[in-house]
């Protein structure tokens, strides 16, 4: 087993993060494949629900709500759900989630957001349904490798038989890491989602910047995918 595969945060460990201000995966503007691709996600469609795992305090959640989608996050800091709110300067409710004890939904006034603090595999289609559209960065690269399975069975159990899901990844050398974020190759992909979906590579861009030198590495590649339920 390698040292990734080995590697597993607690999570505590993300709480601890979000107490001390070390969240250098948030980014401040819309993620630019989301908005390149965003049109594969929606393939025609005007309104959709997407989801997001392990959302933190993503702006691309505003920006899809603001077009009229609804949006759906599961995240286990309550601090980084409350930035969220604070920073995108929305209103919200707070209320405790019946199907998982010590959970909480964290609602925008206008019902367009919902983040559900819990951990993510406290989480089903039983709670929130199911949804049109996927955007995972920053999760499936986030999560503990040894959790992978579960992880890929959870997202495909929510997703529409139309359901889109776009999927940003990283590749860099794991020898010079330890990670989170992991090193997420097509092949672990394919493992985890073939039997379910079909996988579309869109596109292979350079990621890497300058705060990815105190990883360690000198070089990151950026991968995105689109995954598509197989027709039953
Ligand atoms: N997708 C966001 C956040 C990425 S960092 C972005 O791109 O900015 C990963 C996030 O997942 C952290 O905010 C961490 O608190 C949360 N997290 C990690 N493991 C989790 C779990 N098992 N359940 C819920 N949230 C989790």
């Amino acid at each position: 087993m390698s040292a990734q595969e080995k590697r597993v945060m607690a999570l505590c460990e993300w709480e601890d993060r979000w107490q001390t201000g070390r969240t250098g995966f948030h980014q401040p503007q819309v993620h630019k494949f989301l908005k390149k691709y965003l049109d594969k996600i929606l393939h025609g469609q005007k309104s959709i629900r997407f989801f997001f795992p392990l959302c933190g305090k993503a702006v691309d959640m505003k920006w899809l709500a603001d077009m009229g989608h609804t949006v759906t996050g599961v995240e286990i800091s309550e601090k980084g759900i409350k930035q969220f709110f604070e920073d995108q300067s929305l209103r919200y409710s707070e209320e405790q989630v019946p199907e998982i004890p010590g959970a909480k939904v964290f609602k925008s006034a206008d019902g367009k957001i919902s983040i559900y603090q819990c951990d993510l595999y406290k989480f089903s289609s039983a709670i929130a349904g199911k949804f049109g559209g996927i955007w995972d960065r920053g999760a499936m690269v986030a999560i503990n490798p040894c959790d992978r399975q579960k992880y890929a069975a959870l997202l495909t159990s929510l997703m529409e038989s139309d359901c889109r899901y776009l999927i940003d990844t990283l590749e860099y050398n794991p020898e010079q890491y330890k990670g989170p974020p992991f090193l997420v190759t097509e092949d672990v992909l394919k493992q985890l989602f073939e039997g379910a979906c079909d996988i579309e590579l869109l596109q292979t861009a350079d990621g890497f910047e300058e705060r990815h030198r105190a990883w360690g590495i000198d070089n990151l590649t950026e991968k995105v995918y689109l995954l598509t339920p197989k027709k039953q």
